[in-house]
C-alpha cells in the first residue's frame, strides 16, 4: 500500500506558529522533502528532530519528483515543506500533488501559516470573494497579457512581490488599475517589522520609487468598482431594429428579437418602430 504525503506548511516568519500537528507530521514520517535543506535543517533543529531528507525545489521537479513517488509507492510517508508558508502555493509542490493524485497516492494537507491568508485577513480590503495571482511574470509581454486580464476585475486581488521588484510592479499596478486604487501593503507579516499600509496605488509606487523597499510583500489590491448594467431604453430598441432590418428581417420579427434581447416590451417598441 501506498504512503501518504502530507504537505506540512512552516513559519513565514515567526517561530510561535509552529503548530503540534505540523511538529508531529514532522516526526512521524519516514523522510521529509525539502526546498532548501540547509533551511529546514534550521526548523528541525529548533523542534530537537533528526530525520532523512530529500531535495525537492523547482528545479529538480522531475527527477527529485519521481524518487519521492517510488519512495511513496513502497510504502513510505513524506513531509513536504518549502522554506516558508505552505507548500504548492507559489511553492514547489502543486505537480507532486497532481502526480500523487493521478497515481492514487493519498495526500494530505496540514493547514498553517500562508502568506496570502494572512494578508488578505488583516488587509482590511473585501474578503468575500478575491483572486490569488502570485507572482507577475518578468517577461514585459506576459506580464502586460496577465495585467490585462484582470482589467474590470471585481474581486479584491493578491499579489506576491518579492522587495527589489515592489517599486515596478506597483507602478505597472498603478497603470493598470489607475493610481486612486485602494491596495494595502503586508509587509514582513508575522515578524518583528510586521507593518501594515493602507493606501493607493499611485501613492505606493511613488513611496517605494523614493525609499527602497525592504522584507517580503504581499499586495492586496481592491477590485474594480461594480458596473451596473445599464438599462435598455427604447432608442436602444429603434437602433437594434433598424440593424436587424439591415440584414433583411422583417419589421415585426426585428421588433420581436429587439424587445426579448433588451428586455422591453414589444407593444411599445412596435408602435414606435411603426411611428417612425
Ligand atoms: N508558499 C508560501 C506561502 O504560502 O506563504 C509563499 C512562497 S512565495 C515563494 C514567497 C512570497 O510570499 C514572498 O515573495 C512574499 O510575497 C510572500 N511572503 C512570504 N512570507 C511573507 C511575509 N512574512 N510577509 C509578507 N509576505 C510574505
Amino acid at each position: 500500500m501506498s504512503g501518504t504525503l502530507y504537505l506540512v506548511p512552516t513559519p513565514i516568519g515567526n517561530l510561535g506558529d509552529i503548530s503540534r500537528r505540523m511538529a508531529d507530521t514532522l516526526e512521524q514520517a519516514d523522510f521529509i522533502a525539502a526546498e532548501d535543506t540547509r533551511v529546514t535543517v534550521k526548523l528541525l533543529n529548533h523542534l530537537g528532530i533528526k530525520k532523512p531528507m530529500a531535495i525537492y525545489h523547482r528545479h529538480n521537479t522531475e527527477t527529485g519528483g519521481r524518487a519521492i513517488l517510488n519512495r511513496l509507492q513502497d510504502g513510505e510517508s513524506c513531509a513536504l515543506v518549502t522554506d516558508a508558508g505552505t507548500p504548492a502555493i507559489s511553492d514547489p509542490g502543486e505537480e507532486l500533488v497532481a502526480q500523487c493524485a493521478a497515481l492514487g497516492i493519498p495526500v494530505c494537507a496540514i493547514p498553517g501559516p500562508c502568506a496570502l491568508v494572512t494578508a488578505l485577513a488583516v488587509s482590511g480590503q473585501p474578503t468575500g470573494r478575491f483572486t490569488f495571482e502570485g507572482f507577475l511574470a518578468m517577461n514585459k509581454k506576459n506580464r502586460r497579457a496577465h495585467l490585462e486580464s484582470l482589467r474590470g476585475e471585481e474581486r479584491t486581488m493578491l499579489f506576491y512581490e518579492a522587495p527589489h521588484k515592489l517599486a515596478a510592479t506597483l507602478q505597472d499596478l498603478s497603470d493598470a488599475f489607475g493610481p486612486d486604487r485602494p491596495v494595502t501593503l503586508c509587509r514582513e507579516l508575522t515578524k518583528l517589522h510586521e507593518e501594515v499600509r493602507r493606501t493607493t496605488l499611485g501613492e505606493a509606487a511613488g513611496y517605494y520609487r523614493e525609499n527602497v523597499p525592504k522584507g517580503e510583500f504581499v499586495l492586496v489590491v481592491r477590485g474594480a468598482e461594480h458596473q451596473e448594467e445599464q438599462e435598455a431604453t427604447l432608442e436602444d430598441g429603434l437602433l437594434l431594429v433598424a440593424r436587424l432590418q439591415g440584414e433583411g428581417i422583417s419589421l415585426r420579427d426585428a421588433v420581436k428579437r429587439a424587445a426579448r434581447e433588451l428586455g422591453l416590451s414589444r407593444n411599445q417598441l412596435y408602435s414606435l418602430a411603426v411611428e417612425k
